[in-house]
């Protein structure tokens, strides 16, 4: 007879059992929701890639890949690897399968497990689960100038608005969001500020410990992200990014802050927050709650402009973020701080978009930020074009996308509080006040209250 054997989970991964499953279904049931009001719509990466995938976007010097990954010989001597991030194979699946001709930018979210080989601990696993979003636009022909500094703050603020509205929906406490640039390859940008860190922490070496020595090589921002103790005053003496940004790093930098400010998005600058993963430049964010003990970070972020290109695609602009679900879930057990089953609405699978904001003129961008956030309050699906558009070229946009309604939104319209609102399928156009608009809107779609 064989001997009796128990078997255990492996070390470092877990099962998810009711009645705790009930809230990982409604925070992801809560997610798509969210999300599909920003006009996201869901992929399903496979679990495992080629391996060099992720040397190739995640870096080969990092510990993610250099230390966490689970790969393995397949039977045809590939070497495979479980997923430590999805970023990469939203990237891979976005070149291959020709998104680049999509209608841009192309929003896409994804919630599944992901595998890295840490030291198990409270808030740290080794299968645990994230639920990201990534914003993709190839560039067109006269992209990439001046003005795309301030279009890509607009879509990065939003990007963060997005996060923040599921985490206050969720009634996670103790949200505190950290944002920074890193800027951009280039000399007179970060490759210039880090050979002055590389200097500053050469001349400082003794002092320091040995992981942070090894960096100075390898990845001196990395030393930023320390916690030892006696290296905190060291650090606080090292040069900084933001005194070495280029003129286009610090003008983006200062829109970013600026759309957060017009969202509502309350931040603290970090400038130690550099992120582990090789990919990211300018925008950088982090987001911490509360009752997580030190593994606090909920969420991580940033643009990655360049990685569909350096994976073989076309020159494309990314952002996005990944928020990690075992530490959001333990966060809102710890709080106690459940809502009442009632207040989840599941997602309604519907995809399109129920409102397209057409506004023209920065003082027309505040009503229409706010236009959005109401109606995405009231569970509307709204886009909100993140540069002003010739109304002609919005309503085609509008048309694209799918939208119900336009909401037209000119210098008049905002003077007088009555917007103007058109039927796209009919082409009728009639005036709602500010006041009543979400209301009129709700009643037309047959919204819930
Ligand atoms: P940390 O500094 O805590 O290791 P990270 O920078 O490695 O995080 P990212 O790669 O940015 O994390 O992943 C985004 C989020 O995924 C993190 O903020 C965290 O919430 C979650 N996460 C990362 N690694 C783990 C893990 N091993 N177990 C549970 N959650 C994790
Ligand atoms: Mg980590």
């Amino acid at each position: 007879m064989a001997e009796k054997r128990r078997f255990q989970a492996i070390k470092g991964t877990r099962d998810l059992l009711p009645p705790e499953t009930e809230l990982w279904n409604r925070v992801e049931a809560t997610s798509r929701e969210v999300f599909g009001t920003f006009g996201f719509g869901e992929i399903r990466p496979p679990i495992f890639e080629p391996t060099e995938l992720f040397a190739r976007a995640v870096g080969g010097e990092t510990d993610i890949v250099s230390k966490e990954m689970y790969s393995f010989e397949d039977r045809d001597d590939t070497s495979v690897s479980l997923r430590p991030e999805a970023t990469a194979s939203v990237c891979r699946a976005y070149i291959e399968h020709n998104m680049h001709a999509w209608t841009q930018p192309v929003k896409l979210y994804y919630i599944g497990p992901m595998f890295r080989r840490e030291r198990p601990q409270k808030g740290r696993y080794r299968q645990f689960y994230q639920i990201g979003a990534e914003v993709l636009e190839t560039l067109q022909q006269g992209q990439g100038g001046p003005k795309d500094i301030a279009k890509d703050a607009a879509v990065d603020a939003e990007v963060v608005e997005m996060v923040m509205t599921f985490f206050a929906r969720l009634g996670l406490e103790g949200v505190q969001l950290e944002i920074n640039s890193i800027g951009h390859n280039a000399a007179e940008c970060r490759r210039g500020y880090v050979e002055k860190l590389r200097a500053a922490l050469t001349e400082v070496k003794d002092q320091l410990g040995e992981d942070s020595r090894r960096r100075i090589e390898t990845n001196p921002l990395r030393v930023l992200d320390s916690k030892l103790e006696h290296e905190q005053p060291i650090i606080e003496k090292l040069p900084r990014i933001s005194d070495h940004l280029c003129d286009d790093c610090r003008k983006n930098f200062a829109e970013v802050k600026r759309q957060l400010d017009l969202r509502g998005v309350v931040y603290k600058e970090n400038w130690r927050l550099v992120r582990g993963l090789d990919y990211y430049m300018r925008t950088t964010f982090e987001i911490t709650a509360r009752g997580l003990g030190s593994q606090n970070a909920v969420c991580g972020g940033g643009r990655y402009d360049g990685l569909v290109e350096l994976l073989g695609g076309q020159a494309t602009k990314g952002i996005g973020f990944a928020i990690g679900e075992d530490r959001l879930i333990l966060s809102l057990l710890e709080a106690r701080k459940e809502v009442a089953s009632d207040e989840w609405r599941v997602a309604s699978g519907r995809i399109g978009c129920d409102v397209y904001i057409a506004w023209m003129g920065s003082d027309c961008q505040v009503a229409a930020i706010k236009a959005a956030q109401e109606l995405r309050a009231a569970g509307l699906r709204v886009e909100l074009p993140p540069v002003e558009l010739k109304f002609g070229k919005a309503l085609g946009q509008a048309d694209k996308v799918g939208a119900r309604f336009a909401l037209i939104l000119g210098e008049d319209e905002v003077a007088s509080g009555q917007w103007t609102v058109k039927t796209l399928a009919d082409g009728t156009q009639e005036k709602v006040s500010a006041a009543e608009m979400v209301d009129w809107v709700r009643r037309k779609t047959g919204a819930k209250v």
